[in-house]
């Protein structure tokens, strides 16, 4: 017998390989995120579980993407 669900099971046993942060969590420290980013640190490292968030999440995408053109917009003036 077939058992199409075990795989599915088991992942949902094992949890998420990684952990992801909220949206609440994501808003209050983006632009924190978005400095890491732009002074070239490992933003990713210092602040885990938002690379995944962003991926998953377009409406903290597009918040990332707009302060990140904000920020670095007047960096470079
Ligand atoms: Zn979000």
């Amino acid at each position: 017998m077939r058992r199409p669900d075990l795989k599915q099971s088991l992942g949902r046993l094992l949890g998420p390989p990684e952990r992801e942060i909220g949206c609440d969590e994501c808003f209050e420290q983006l632009d924190r995120y978005v400095e890491l980013e732009l002074a070239g640190r490992d933003a990713d490292a210092l602040l885990p579980g938002f690379r995944p968030h962003l991926a998953g999440c377009p409406a903290c995408r597009e918040e990332h993407e707009s302060l990140r053109a904000l920020v670095g917009g007047q960096q470079a003036l």
